[in-house]
């Protein structure tokens, strides 16, 4: 028997029968444990393993439970969202299933912003889109997760809020939410101190638990999948390639009505009608830009896409959607926000046209600079 077993994270004793009792541990993993020397119960493995919980889609019927369980819990809601993708941040219904409890919304990757943008603009901009979703976020943090910005500001925000409750951890992937809750449990405790020290209550695979100090506990959810995101509409070697890595540093044009700028073969942006004026694009330092002439971009797609227009490559252009075109005129100084990307700032006065992979949305807002 495995009777005299005990993982080394909790201490608990492993067991291979019950998945729903502490311990558990299939037993292939046992095995597999005995001879790494690494003996670990499931539920520390996962947490050990992070980023190995599961995505699910929203139909998902464990996780549709766990949404109903967040409405009648009486919770705090920090809700994750990717400050460069807003809407491909969205959860569909979240403000049916948060019920009454209050929503603490977070904005991550702060890290990407070039320095001269007001962090506070950006924060009220995700709040008013958060509000058009139905959401009314009780209060909204600018975080950089990766870098630990805001990390301290944001435990004691949710201190502040969650007065004795649980709180639960919702987004959809590539957000940063594991990256934000490893960063948490470094922060709090340590991972050694909290694998140790924690009790692990029930072991669903589809939540995990880490203690508060008050007996309460912060709940990491899986992440949801989002199809119309970036992620999920590029291959992913290109993604890497055009998904913002480091702070942005901001590009200047003078441009002419008639001209296109290419965003590598994944994004255009065209100069339709106004007099010759300044544009500042922000997006992947890496991610090549170029200028050709209106008339002509289409031909100069077909042809350069895959080598000039890079990403995609000469193997990953058939994968890519077409890029679908979204027209607008300005009234104010705007950003053409390309989902996932990042922005072109335009003055106002002019008519212009943004394009993207079908799925992936252009949108405007107020210019941020
Ligand atoms: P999850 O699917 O929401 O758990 O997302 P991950 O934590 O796996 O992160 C998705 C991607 O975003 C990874 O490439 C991370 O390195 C990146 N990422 C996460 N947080 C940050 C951040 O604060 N800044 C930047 N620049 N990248 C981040």
């Amino acid at each position: 028997t495995n009777e005299e077993l005990r993982c080394i994270g909790c201490g608990a004793i492993i067991q291979s029968e019950d998945p729903n009792e502490p311990g558990y541990t299939p037993a292939a993993a046992v095995k597999k444990g005995l001879v790494n020397n690494e003996l670990y119960c499931q539920r520390c493995f996962r947490l050990r393993h992070y980023n190995e919980i599961a995505p699910v889609s929203l139909t998902d019927d464990d996780f549709l439970q766990l949404l109903n369980h967040i409405r009648e819990a009486n919770a705090l809601i920090v809700y994750v969202v990717d400050i460069f993708d807003f809407n491909g941040s969205l959860i569909p219904g979240l403000h049916r299933f948060v019920g009454n409890n209050p929503v603490l919304l977070v904005g991550n990757k702060e890290d990407l912003l070039p320095h001269s943008l007001r962090r506070t603009k950006l924060r009220d901009w995700i709040r008013q889109q958060a509000n058009v979703a139905g959401i009314r976020p009780i209060d909204t943090l600018l975080v950089s997760a990766k870098k630990n910005h805001q990390i301290e500001e944001l435990l004691n925000t949710i201190e502040k809020y969650r007065q004795h409750r649980d709180v639960y951890v919702v987004g959809v992937t590539n957000v940063g939410k594991s990256t934000l809750i490893n960063q948490i449990i470094k922060q709090r405790t340590g991972v050694k101190d909290l694998i140790t020290t924690s009790r692990f209550p029930g072991t669903t695979l589809d939540k995990i638990e880490i203690p508060l100090d008050d007996g309460q506990e912060l709940i990491d959810t899986p992440g949801i999948i989002h199809q119309h995101q970036m992620a999920h509409v590029l291959p992913a070697q290109d993604l890497k390639l055009v998904a913002p890595q480091k702070e942005i540093k901001p590009r200047t044009y003078q441009l002419s009505d008639g001209q296109t700028i290419f965003m590598g073969g994944i994004a255009r942006f065209d100069y339709l009608k106004g007099p010759k004026v300044g544009v500042v694009a922000y997006f992947d330092n890496n991610l090549q830009l170029h200028r050709t002439k209106f008339s002509n971009a289409d031909t100069f797609y077909e042809k350069h896409l895959g080598d000039l227009l890079t990403p995609p490559t000469k193997t990953t252009k058939g994968q890519i959607p077409s890029l679908e075109r979204f027209e607008f005129s300005t009234d104010e100084k705007t950003d053409l926000v390309y989902e996932g990307l990042g922005w072109i700032t335009v003055p106002a006065g002019i008519a212009v046209a943004g394009w993207a992979p079908q799925g992936v949305r252009v949108l405007t807002r107020r210019a941020m600079i």
